[in-house]
């Protein structure tokens, strides 16, 4: 069968593809500890749950404005404002079914074919399909396990030409754990206004966050009105199926990204806009609590990692990820790389975990082997997969 060349282009996030594989295995009987999910394992909180079934009961269930309902609109206005210390208008705002569809409208609308734009790398996987996929030079920006994860202003500096369209970025990170500082957001602020640069800032880890305080390169004097703030619900408010997210951007931009909204998907699901609503306006407990038991689990996670022989394992100041250099474990095994110690430890321990390789090309001269971890899991589970791994590796 012929598909369209550009099909060639455009990758996938391998997540997906390890759910699939633990679930055939899980189907043929397997007792699979798995930390290839990125998402939270708690459920949506009751209030909001109640509020999406309430709209559904009121037959909140029709097309709704492709933009987002207005209310739904002005409440993320205010949100936004508030938590980025920044003057957002509803006309600004985007709702859309996920951050992923922003992703999508961002880089279809702003960058055209040979345009270069940066992104990070290893990083969320879908930038660099998009990028290529619209024909753009997709432009790595190694993320450095020694500087904690983030980068270094020189590789920046050397990856921005006259050709660079946008940059992206993602703090906290997956699959990393890793925050920008201040020092780093404005860094990429002065590079961005210098050189005319959008910034395309996604924040959906943005208060899953265990030291400091959040930041938004967007608070950044002459920042606001060339960044495009992704946020959503599926990590916080434990809402991954629901498929609720928005983008943040000036008007005319928006306009653009509204039009393309309405050829791909018309509107997000109306009544999951309502349940959105109630997240913003309703007691937050649940989400302090899932953070809380994040941090415990990511304590859990990091000294257990640790605690094997040829891992070592950085503490990560946000999302839920785990992020440890393998490469020890590669070296003494005689794997080539990462995919097959995800493969080994899948198939011999019946853990899943996504290698290095899923997020992204490696960079130039980088040496060192990974794997991510999600610990969206139980602190049982986490205590069972890495007494699994430790078992097989220290054999
Ligand atoms: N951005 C990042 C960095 C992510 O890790 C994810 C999901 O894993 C997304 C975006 C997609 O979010 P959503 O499920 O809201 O589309």
């Amino acid at each position: 069968m012929q598909f369209a060349k550009r099909m060639d282009r455009l990758g996938t996030e391998n997540a997906f593809v390890v759910l699939a594989q633990v679930t055939k295995l899980k189907e043929e009987g397997k007792d699979i500890i798995n930390f290839g999910v990125g998402e939270p394992d708690f459920d949506t909180p009751l209030n909001i749950k109640k509020a999406g079934t309430r709209a559904i009961e009121e037959n909140k269930t029709h097309y709704g404005p492709p933009a987002g309902i207005p209310d739904f609109r002005r409440e993320v206005a205010k949100y936004v404002s508030k938590t980025r210390g920044i003057d957002v208008c509803p006309d600004e705002v985007l709702i859309t079914s996920g951050v992923k569809p922003m992703i999508f409208y961002a880089i279809h609308a702003l960058v055209d074919e040979g345009d270069e734009v940066v992104y990070p790398n290893p990083g969320y996987p879908i930038y660099e399909s998009i990028i290529n996929f619209v024909g753009g030079k997709s432009v790595p920006l190694p993320l450095l396990e020694e500087k904690k994860f983030s980068f270094d202003i020189n590789d920046l500096k050397k990856a921005v030409t006259v050709k660079t369209k946008m940059i992206v970025i993602n703090s906290p990170a997956n699959p990393t754990g890793g925050i920008l500082s201040q020092e780093d957001l404005e860094g990429i602020a002065e590079i961005a206004i210098k050189n005319n640069i959008w910034v395309l800032s996604d924040e959906i880890y943005g208060r899953i966050i265990y030291s400091g305080q959040f930041k938004s390169i967007s608070s950044i004097p002459g920042m606001k009105e060339r960044t495009i703030i992704l946020d959503g619900f599926s990590k916080i408010y434990a809402m991954t199926g629901w498929r609720l997210g928005y983008g943040v951007m000036v008007k005319e931009l928006a306009g653009q990204a509204i039009r393309l909204q309405t050829n791909v998907d018309t509107c997000s699901a109306t009544f999951t806009q309502y349940a959105g609503i109630e997240a913003y306006r309703g007691p937050q407990d649940a989400t302090y609590e899932m953070v809380r038991e994040f941090r415990e689990r990511r304590d859990l996670i990091v000294k257990g990692l640790n605690d094997i022989k040829g891992i070592s394992c950085l503490v990560p100041d946000g999302a839920f990820y785990v992020f440890p250099n393998v490469t020890k474990v590669c070296k003494n095994l005689g794997l080539q790389d990462s995919r097959e110690l995800q493969q080994l430890i899948l198939h011999k321990a019946d853990v899943a975990v996504l290698p290095r390789t899923s997020f992204g090309v490696k960079n130039v001269g980088e040496t060192e082997e990974y794997i991510r971890l999600s610990y969206a899991t139980s602190k049982e589970n986490i205590i069972e997969g890495l007494r699994r791994i430790k078992n097989l590796l220290e054999k």
